[in-house]
């Protein structure tokens, strides 16, 4: 996984004066699974669009097996394409949906059927070649829109929110099956999500965007550890904000307490917030040590593996989440009403500039 398969150069997409994409470029390598992830209209929709050929950009470039395809009609393109909404012809059988690709590219009939079996083994669904899309269940019928946009061979897998009709179960065993096969088939694949969770647990690298623009790439756990901005730290996984002050090179003000930190600070930003994921902040018997705080347990909620706690600590205004064990939560005594000690650890700490 090294060389670039598919570049995109300073892309920008206007509709009438909505500047939905603002100097987008980003590199994909051969082989990759990138995922575009960002709250609705951030645009990732609109840079898939543009990749795919489906529509053209204001102006920029694109980029694929180093030839520029910017302007390429979607016939001369090398790419399948999953939609959110299976998108299969209904009057056509599995096997005429899956082969509809050959038929064009003048596959001859033997040779189709064998690939469609084939195919159909790859992704499950061995012996459906003569159902109709109508007696699939959802998750039957994205299999087979995979298959049909993985019939040619393409270079490249575009899957627009692929995931998101279908029901949690379906969707978690659908998510490491196409994981599993993008892996075995080394396809370079792009899909656009707005689901943390699925970004997580199937990129090799992630693009969070925002309002038109890349706010971070970077493998999901760079993403995770080291997120770069505040929208990026609260959009990927939980995270606590305070407001504060910078009061030193390495010494933070939030509310009625100093908070050291491990990076240097810079006495010149403003709107400072300081972040921790609920994870990171650590229960203590008492009040020693660096960064630790007297407060209540608000409540606590189950969440199977582990339990969350809303504390209130004293002279902090904004409630803390923090997750914990169960095994911890019995031996720390952590109780909605109990007095806590908890530590916000300086080498678990985030600071931002800048609202979420
Ligand atoms: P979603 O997850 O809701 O699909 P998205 O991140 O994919 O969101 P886009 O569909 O790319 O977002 O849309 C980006 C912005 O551009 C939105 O504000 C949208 O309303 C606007 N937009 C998209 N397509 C068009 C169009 N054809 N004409 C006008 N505006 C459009």
């Amino acid at each position: 996984m090294s060389s670039t398969y598919l570049a995109l150069h300073n892309i920008h997409q206007k509709f009438g004066t909505h500047h939905a994409l603002k100097d987008v470029s980003l590199d994909v390598a051969e082989g990759e699974f990138v995922c575009f992830l960002g709250p609705s209209g951030c645009g990732k929709t609109s840079l898939l669009r543009i990749i795919a050929g489906l529509d053209l950009p204001t102006a920029g470039k694109v980029n694929q097996a180093g030839t520029d395809i910017t302007y390429a009609p979607v016939k001369h393109r090398d790419f399948g394409i999953v939609f959110q909404s299976y998108a299969l012809f209904p009057n056509l059988s599995v096997e005429d949906n899956i082969a509809y690709g050959l038929v064009t590219q003048n596959v001859s009939a033997p040779q189709r059927r064998a690939r469609v079996k084939e195919l159909l083994a790859t992704v499950g669904l061995s012996g459906s070649e003569s159902k109709y899309p109508a007696q699939l269940s959802g998750g039957q019928q994205q299999r087979v829109a995979l298959a049909r946009a993985l019939a040619t061979s393409p270079g490249l897998l575009l899957l627009d929110e692929p995931l998101s009709a279908l029901d949690a179960r379906v969707r978690a065993h659908l998510r490491q099956e196409i994981k599993q096969l993008q892996e075995k088939l080394g396809v370079t694949t792009i899909m656009v999500t707005h689901d943390q969770e699925e970004a997580l647990t199937m990129a090799d690298k992630i693009v969070v965007m925002n309002h038109g623009v890349i706010e971070q790439i970077g493998s999901p756990q760079t993403v995770y550890t080291q997120p770069k901005s505040a929208f990026v730290a609260s959009f990927v996984g939980e995270m606590n904000f305070l407001q504060a002050d910078v009061a030193g090179d390495r010494t933070l003000k939030s509310g009625d307490h100093t908070i050291e930190f491990n990076g240097l600070l810079d006495p010149k930003q403003s709107d400072i917030q300081v972040a921790i994921r609920p994870e990171d902040i650590r229960f203590f018997a008492d009040q020693d040590g660096e960064n630790t705080y007297a407060g209540r347990v608000a409540h606590t909620e189950f969440l199977g593996s582990r339990v969350r706690s809303t504390l209130k600590l004293d002279g902090i205004d904004a409630p803390l989440l923090a997750d914990v064990s169960m095994n911890e939560m019995a031996t720390l005594n952590i109780e909605a009403g109990h007095p806590v000690y908890c530590q916000l650890p300086k080498d678990r700490l985030h600071v931002f500039e800048g609202a979420k």
